[in-house]
């Protein structure tokens, strides 16, 4: 795992620790953290997880009260916080789970992000909530975990015509293939983020492995695995 230092804890999810999507609705954060896929997470105060929707918008916790919400609450697909235990949940099946880290002003995000969410400007959203902290964007970190991969991930023509980031297809045998962590990492490159600082260790296709859940390979079990990150 990626420079993950005492003072943040990540976890990302696999097949193992899967669940069924909306599965957490209505939960409290007492059986939020009795889940497994929380052991790691016992000691945070507060467990957030948002109805993610594939839009740019997200949620931003200043307070501990900010924290303290069930799950399912809030419509978004980011999560930032300067928060210190508070366990930030993105539940993902080919989308990209996109942790975000500036130990300099002690603050992260966590975004959910497909081809829709990266070109309604998810990424940019999340980098304003960052702005808004004084955080010099050369400081960011970002770590991109399991998505669905340019090995696999077949696309039309009119997706790449809608797309302007061609540095993100492949073509092949002529099918054309669209890779989501090399869109983010252009992106993210594009609004200031340094290429020293991603981290893609973690970046597994989700289609050609099945250590993960995929959407398009098993599309009928609705499965998710969650990425978790707090400030400890
Ligand atoms: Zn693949």
């Amino acid at each position: 795992m990626a420079r993950i230092t005492d003072s943040i804890k990540i976890s990302f999810g696999d097949m193992s620790t899967c669940h069924v999507k909306n599965s957490l609705i209505g939960r409290s954060q007492q059986e939020l953290s009795a889940l497994p896929q929380f052991e790691e997470f016992r000691g945070v105060n507060n467990i957030v997880v948002l109805n993610q929707v594939h839009s740019p918008r997200g949620y931003r916790i200043d307070t501990p009260s900010q924290a303290d919400v069930l799950p399912f609450t809030y419509d978004g697909d980011y999560i930032f916080t300067t928060q210190k235990r508070v366990a930030l949940v993105i539940e993902t099946a080919d989308c990209a789970p996109v942790i975000f880290i500036d130990r300099v002003k002690a603050c992260i995000a966590i975004a959910h992000a497909g081809w829709r969410g990266t070109l309604g400007n998810i990424l940019g959203e999340v980098l304003s909530e960052f702005k808004q902290q004084k955080s010099d964007l050369q400081n960011i970190e970002v770590i991109i975990g399991p998505t669905a991969r340019g090995c696999c991930y077949e696309v039309g023509s009119d997706f790449k015509k809608m797309v302007r980031d061609k540095g993100a297809f492949q073509e092949r045998s002529g099918k054309i293939y669209f890779d989501i962590a090399d869109y983010i990492q252009h992106s993210l490159v594009n609004a200031g983020i340094a290429p020293k600082n991603f981290f893609l260790e973690n970046a597994v296709c989700t289609i050609c492995s099945e250590w993960y859940c995929s959407y398009r390979r098993q599309r009928q079990q609705n499965l998710r695995q969650f990425t978790i990150v707090a400030l400890k």
